[in-house]
């Protein structure tokens, strides 16, 4: 079996961080971030790579009128209200001013045009998958608003999930099969990527997440072979993850090639040794260093066009594990029920 490249972007804006960063604070950020959306996609074009796009299902209603036409029917009562973004809604509002931190369905509608591009869901809401709340129906209902949002702009339905803040919880696997989603993205191994709650990320646990992202920690190889991923029926694939590509930050110059280099250099084992490599991050960490952050990005792109070459390695977005694992049958049959599959 050839090596596999996979992308998966967690695209969001405001929504993924109302409960931490202050919305006009970004502006600059999320403004970078809609104007290098169409570069990446002509990046990804350019050397045919597969990406996922796993978007928030409100980045694609136009105005905060349009969005309430569309929102869940039922909203998550977490126990701890700040991660509500309804919540947040109610006491901040969205004026059309702001609209560039929550609204951006132009970039949401480009990302559907180009071949090889798949647009999935990071939910409608940003939804803590792992975060205590009492509304036993409020996970469906988000992902319902989803499918609406997407059977209505494009006549289609998204396969794809991410779970926000990777809080993956086993116990809704079944929930998004049954809503359409037939691919999640999964933590890597390694004690300390084991899925928690905002509270229980702790100091060690992030400084082991942060050194592995420039030297190897333990044993734990980030690449697996294509067979490690388990077909279980009625729920979705789980996809592990390889990488966190960390954003370029200034002064840390050392770093950022470290971190490069060490990409690369897994990248050309996944290719070697015929197996998957899956390299994430948010669109909006770009935003702040765009140009050195696409320049990054050309590097590994760069590598990805060599390990093509020598190991005719290939790249599949999530959706195309899909195709392989459970076929082009299944699909078909939900096609016909709700218009196109979106990639
Ligand atoms: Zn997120």
């Amino acid at each position: 079996m050839q090596g596999i490249f996979t992308i998966s972007l967690d695209f969001e804006l405001h929504w993924g961080v109302f409960d931490k960063r202050d919305r006009k604070q970004r502006e600059a950020n999320y403004k970078n971030t809609l104007r290098i959306v169409p570069q990446m996609l002509q990046l990804f074009a350019e050397y045919d790579v597969h990406v996922t796009w796993a978007t928030v299902g409100s980045l694609f209603a136009a105005n905060q009128q349009e969005w309430e036409l569309f929102k869940p029917a039922i909203e998550p009562d977490y126990a701890e209200e700040r991660y509500s973004p309804y919540k947040w809604i109610r006491q901040n509002g969205m004026p059309s001013e702001y609209n560039w931190a929550h609204f951006c369905p132009e970039e949401v509608a480009m990302i559907e045009k180009y071949a090889g591009q798949e647009l999935g869901t990071h939910t409608f809401s940003h939804y803590y998958c792992l975060e205590q709340q009492s509304e036993a129906k409020a996970f469906d209902a988000d992902l319902k608003a989803v499918q609406k949002v997407a059977l209505a702009k494009f006549n289609g339905q998204l396969r794809s999930l991410v779970f926000p803040r990777n809080q993956v919880n086993v116990k809704y696997l079944k929930v998004c099969y049954d809503n359409g989603i037939k691919a999640v993205r999964s933590n890597p191994s390694g004690w300390f990527w084991k899925p928690v709650d905002e509270g229980g990320a702790s100091k060690l646990r992030r400084l082991f997440r942060t050194a592995d992202a420039y030297i190897q920690v333990g044993t734990i190889r980030t690449t697996y072979p294509l067979n490690r991923i388990q077909v279980v029926p009625g729920e979705p694939l789980q996809l592990p993850a390889s990488r966190f590509l960390r954003p370029w930050q200034p002064k840390y110059e050392f770093a950022n090639k470290m971190q490069i280099r060490r990409t690369c250099e897994e990248m050309r084992s996944a290719a070697r040794r015929g197996e998957v490599y899956h390299l994430w991050w948010h669109p909006e960490n770009f935003g702040d260093y765009p140009e050195q952050n696409l320049n990054n990005l050309r590097i590994l792109l760069e590598q990805y066009k060599k390990c093509k070459e020598k190991y005719g390695m290939t790249s599949w977005n999530m959706g195309e594990y899909v195709d392989h694992f459970m076929g082009k049958r299944a699909e078909t049959s939900n096609t016909k029920k709700a218009g196109k599959i979106l990639q």
